[in-house]
């Protein structure tokens, strides 16, 4: 075969995630050996704009020196140490601090993982064990929403409303129902305004509670902009109307900002934008910027205290993992943290971010494209087959796929969620790297367009 020995390597024994494992053994992996400032290298020597921030998380981007050295120096003071049984390190008290600073106090309490899916399994858990504690034993139920990811493990898939994540995995869990998408390109019906469609996903919501029992119904989950299922900024009224059906059947909210949290959205959370006063709120990705696993589980004062509590009743909060609050990872989080605040970020995601929003709506009268939204540094472009419909492509994903495989021969690493484009670049880039990102774009899309005959 074409492949390089690393690559024959590759398909032999890795098996990868998210990927067609048939596919690969024909198409093999690009194998990304350095990164520097926004872009990447692979170990053909090609150059990409890393468009999407690897998986919508580095923020400071690649090759920081300063992550390095914090890194190192935790590791040559103490690589390892855990957190359970009444053991604690300076780095976790520091972050833990750092992170309830940051929250201006409206949390008060940081549990750590080492990833979104075991966050939102320990989110979970502690719904349930805070309703136990309150003697609410029916009251279980969570309800997520139809395209909304929270990740893979048992209990996060199952919160996760997309098909893929239960197809055969024998998920979702019987406590976890999703109700709709606020996308209002797709969902939205003729004649109906964004207000209007908001109004319609809050009666839904109610009346899906209703319909299960409030009291059978804890929480309700949600990412304030929707990543992975296709980039979905909701109306404006949306969020507002949600949480009042939330706080009137006492559930509690649960804000999953792992990709919206530090600032992507302009902000330095997705819940400020919106307005949401979440009671559980679940961070990771740019916390670190990636350069270590970390996540981090934040609560109020309410829940914070309920659980505390019951523990003591218990004799323990069991649960918790090996490398729950790692020296390394959170002294990483504690540096890029410092550079976030002190290279103003989440301020150039909002100013670099409306160039980037007004540069991809440009693109808005080609004639691939259906839809162009986002907020800061997030976006997406849907493409359709034909825009005054909005007809989707058939198969549905074609388009996307051509566009990221493209994309890469014009330098530019995007992320195709079917036929929607996403873009998620640092939160380091500046207005002339906008303007580079968008035209080999814009250059893709015309290739593409050409390849499809459309
Ligand atoms: N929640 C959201 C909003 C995410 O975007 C992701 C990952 O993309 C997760 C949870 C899961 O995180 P992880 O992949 O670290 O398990």
């Amino acid at each position: 075969s074409s492949f390089s020995p690393a690559q024959s390597r590759d398909i032999k024994h890795q098996m990868h995630p998210y990927t067609n494992d048939v596919a690969h053994k024909t198409i093999g992996p690009r194998i990304i050996e350095r990164g520097e400032g926004i872009y990447v290298y692979d170990d053909q020597g090609n150059k990409f704009l890393e468009a999407m921030a690897g998986l919508w998380s580095v923020a400071v981007g690649f090759g920081e020196p300063r992550l390095v050295e914090a890194a190192t120096r935790q590791l040559q003071k103490l690589p390892y140490y855990h957190t359970f049984t009444h053991k604690s390190h300076s780095p976790s008290i520091e972050l833990a601090e750092k992170l309830v600073d940051y929250t201006q106090g409206r949390m008060s309490r940081v549990f750590f993982t080492n990833s979104g899916s075991e966050a939102n399994d320990t989110v979970v858990k502690m719904v349930w064990y805070y309703n136990n504690a309150l003697g609410r034993t029916q009251k279980k139920k969570i309800i997520s929403r139809k395209r909304g990811y929270h990740g893979v493990t048992v209990a996060s898939a199952s919160m996760t409303g997309l098909v893929g994540n239960h197809r055969d995995f024998d998920l979702p869990l019987p406590q976890m129902k999703h109700t709709s998408c606020p996308h209002f390109y797709r969902e939205g019906q003729p004649g109906e305004s964004e207000v209007d469609f908001a109004s319609r996903m809050e009666a839904e919501l109610e009346a899906m509670i209703i319909q299960e029992g409030p009291e059978t119904v804890a929480a309700f989950i949600g990412e304030p902009v929707m990543g992975a299922g296709g980039v979905i900024v909701p109306p404006d009224t949306y969020w507002g109307k949600i949480q009042a059906v939330c706080r009137k059947y006492d559930l509690l909210i649960i804000a999953d900002e792992v990709i919206t949290g530090f600032g992507r959205l302009g902000k330095r959370f997705g819940s400020d934008v919106y307005g949401i006063e979440p009671d559980i709120m679940v961070l990771s990705k740019q916390i670190t910027s990636s350069y270590q696993p970390l996540a981090a589980v934040m609560l109020n004062d309410d829940v914070a205290s309920v659980i505390s509590e019951h523990s003591g009743r218990l004799g323990s909060f069991g649960h918790g993992y090996t490398a729950s609050g790692h020296p390394v990872a959170t002294a990483v989080a504690i540096e890029n943290l410092n550079i976030i605040q002190e290279r103003k970020l989440v301020e150039n995601a909002a100013t670099t971010g409306a160039i980037m929003q007004a540069a991809l709506r440009e693109l808005a009268g080609h004639p691939l494209v259906g839809e162009v939204r986002g907020l800061g540094l997030i976006a997406a472009v849907e493409l359709v087959a034909d825009k005054e419909s909005r007809r989707p492509f058939d198969p549905l994903g074609k388009a996307g796929a051509a566009v990221y495989g493209r994309a890469h021969e014009n330098g530019l690493i995007v992320r195709a969620i079917q036929d929607t484009i996403a873009f998620c670049p640092p939160l380091i880039i500046t207005p002339e790297q906008v303007s580079d990102m968008v035209a080999r774009f814009a250059k893709t899309l015309d290739e593409v367009q050409k390849s499809l005959q459309v």
